[in-house]
């Protein structure tokens, strides 16, 4: 029974990371981005629905366009991957007791999140493939915490205060983004990064926000160092900013309850 629905949320996630990926390609590419039917990156051949089948068809094809042969991008692969396993891994940690009967709230909040990861994701491809962070997206998403905070303060399940803790520390990220930015002359971190900071800021809330920061911080550095020792990238290239920082912001919201748990064991006893 739960392995069941195991592999339906892991399927559920990889059909979404499927979605994403071409929805990426079809707006940097500037197509109609729910209707344009896909097709091969290489040879424009209009895709089959068996060609579409997330990870499945990627195997089957061993990486190849079924037309043309040209190799397909691993990454298509890997994204559709890793979206499968964070669907899995947020419905694991969630800890849902089917047989509790929760209020609305609770329902919308999952669905709220999962939106969540998903706009994450989309960003974190986006900036990894383009070095880019599209305004609208931040915009929307900005806009949808906002009615997100306005509904749970009409059914009383915040307060005003935390709304504007949210409002100010995005406001107070933003501008030390900006600060970093104009000292370093952009080569440090980009205008995207400031923008997705500030939704990150709205969505989390200070100090949550700060442990996200901190760990983007750290892999990133992590990462960087490792790219520097194999001599794959020179100490002054940049290296995108924004997976890191959504990654680490979808891994606080599916463990969320633990990171705040370890945060107070170590720093609050
Ligand atoms: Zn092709």
């Amino acid at each position: 029974m739960y392995l069941i629905f195991d592999v339906y949320v892991f399927v559920l996630g990889a059909v979404v990371g499927s979605f994403l990926n071409a929805t990426v390609y079809r707006v940097k590419e500037k197509k109609d981005f729910i209707f344009a039917r896909s097709e091969c990156v290489k040879c424009h051949h209009k895709l089959s629905p068996l060609d579409l089948v997330p990870v499945l068809s990627y195997i089957f094809l061993r990486g190849k366009c079924r037309y043309c042969k040209e190799k397909i991008s691993p990454l298509y692969l890997i994204f559709e991957l890793i979206s499968g396993v964070v669907f899995l891994l947020y419905f694991i940690f969630l800890n849902v007791n089917v047989s509790i009967k929760y209020p609305i709230f609770f329902y919308i909040n999952i669905i709220f999140y999962l939106i969540f990861i998903c706009i994450f994701l989309y960003i974190g491809l986006y900036d990894f493939l383009y070095y880019e962070i599209s305004d609208k997206v931040v915009l929307y998403s900005s806009i949808l915490v906002i009615i997100y905070f306005l509904i749970s303060l009409y059914l009383g399940y915040i307060n005003l205060d935390l709304i504007f803790n949210h409002i100010v520390i995005a406001i107070i990220l933003s501008a030390i983004f900006l600060f970093i930015i104009l000292i370093t002359k952009g080569s440090g971190m980009g205008g995207g990064d400031m923008k997705l900071v500030f939704l990150m800021g709205l969505l989390l809330g200070y100090p949550a926000v700060l442990y996200v920061l901190f760990f983007a911080f750290l892999t990133g550095s992590l990462f960087g160092i490792i790219l520097i020792l194999n001599k794959s990238k020179k100490l002054n290239s940049s290296i995108p900013f924004a997976p890191f920082l959504s990654s680490s912001t979808i891994l606080y919201i599916i463990f969320s309850v633990y990171v705040l748990n370890f945060v107070s064991y170590i720093f609050l006893r």
